[in-house]
């Protein structure tokens, strides 16, 4: 469990990001501004197409 607390790897592309390069955002961790972007938009997207299904237990 040692390295437990090391194991920093990117959202998006699963790289491993060097320490104190490391980007915290939606609780997850990002190695470039990019990938927090890229990453973002996928929410986004998400939450779009959920709403334009309507959902099913509201
Ligand atoms: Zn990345």
């Amino acid at each position: 469990m040692i390295f437990g607390l090391v194991g920093n790897k990117c959202k998006v592309c699963g790289e491993k990001i060097e320490k104190g390069k490391v980007i915290a955002r939606h609780g997850k961790k990002f190695c470039s501004d990019k990938h927090v972007e890229e990453y973002r938009q996928e929410l986004i997207d998400k939450e779009k197409s959920v709403k334009k299904r309507g959902g099913c237990c509201g």
